[in-house]
């Protein structure tokens, strides 16, 4: 089904109790540095994810296996195996690459097409809000990590191999950055860079609490959603080209949206219809998930947040309302 630079991903049938099941397995590439650690995580964060209350927020996880060389079996060959019930044959972005994309989304969600980019957002934004809830920061959300879970008509969250567990720190590193160039904010970090690598604190939770209400990481996804947004919501930013072009005008105008739109090279007044509909409240929306964080940049490289208790980027909790 795909292929990213530590797995291959495949679809399969898996008997579950005598009942044909269709899931989706992912195997670690052989021979790449990394990869075993990266696919074990995506593991780890499925089982976090899975466990609690994010469990709705993500493609449903039936779990992983180990496959030694002297059991391999025609193609299930030997490695990690991460399996996962099938959900559907559309992510956010195979909908956004058709022409008549958000209509088949609305038909495929149920609801009408001018309610679509809102189901759609208030759908991901509750997806995020349970997985923030978890303490869990997917770090590289966007349309390819959204798939449309068929049975439920609802989007949900994939590929966790990038997520980061604040609570008790696994797979997360100190200034270690994963990152779509096209969709993460322009901090790059969830947390300051030399700050304390929860998973060996002696007090990982206290450690977690105090990062979590000092420096709001969840807030990394909430800029991802944004672009999301405005990819569901303005054709004409919905390729990699023109997201390029979107950041640099958007940096140029010192991440205000308002002054970008007014300065755009490349984007009509009319593109922005569904944005403005309802007096602009999808252009509020837009305007407070992809708004900037104040960050230092020492000498060093090293990235620190401004420690304030006001972060103007809104919480998915909060764009919800
Ligand atoms: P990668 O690391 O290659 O990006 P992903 O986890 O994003 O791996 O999966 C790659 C592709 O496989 C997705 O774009 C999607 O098309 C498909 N896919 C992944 N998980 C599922 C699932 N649970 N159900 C259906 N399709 C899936
Ligand atoms: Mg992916």
């Amino acid at each position: 089904m795909g292929q990213g630079a530590y797995s291959t991903v495949f679809e399969g049938l898996m008997d579950l109790d005598g009942v044909q099941e269709r899931v989706v397995l992912k195997r670690v590439k052989q021979g790449v540095e990394g990869a075993e650690e990266m696919v074990e995580m995506e593991a780890l964060m499925n089982i976090n994810a899975s466990k609690g209350t994010a469990r709705g927020a993500v493609a449903a996880f039936l779990g992983y296996c180990w496959v030694e060389p002297r059991d391999a079996a025609g193609e299930l060959t030997p490695g990690l195996w991460l399996v996962w019930r099938y959900e559907g044959s559309n992510t956010l972005a195979s909908y956004l690459n058709r022409r008549d994309g958000l209509d088949a989304l609305a038909a495929d969600l149920g609801v009408a097409p001018s309610d679509v980019i809102q189901t759609a957002t208030g759908q991901i934004l509750s997806a995020l809000a349970e997985l923030h809830a978890a303490g869990l920061v997917h770090r590289d959300l966007k349309p390819a990590n959204i798939i449309l879970a068929e049975a439920e008509r609802r989007l949900k969250l994939i590929d966790l191999g990038g997520c980061a567990d604040l609570r008790s720190g696994t797979n997360y590193v100190p200034g270690e950055c994963i990152y779509d160039p096209l969709y993460c904010p322009p901090e790059l970090y969830v947390l300051p860079t030399a700050g304390p690598h929860i998973a060996k604190s002696l007090l990982a939770q206290a450690t977690s609490s105090m990062l979590w209400a000092r420096h709001k990481p969840d807030r990394y996804d909430c800029w991802s959603a944004g672009i999301t947004l405005l990819c569901l919501a303005v054709p004409t930013l919905r390729n990699d080209a023109a997201l390029l072009r979107f950041q640099q005008e958007l940096e140029a105008a010192d991440y205000e949206l308002d002054a970008w739109r007014a300065s755009s090279r490349f984007v009509k007044p009319t593109d922005f219809a569904a944005l403005d509909a309802d007096g602009g409240a999808g252009w509020e929306l837009a305007r407070d998930l992809l708004r900037p964080r104040d960050i230092v940049v020492a000498a060093d490289g090293a990235v620190d947040f401004v420690a304030s208790s006001e972060v103007r980027r809104i919480s998915a909790a909060d764009a919800l309302k």
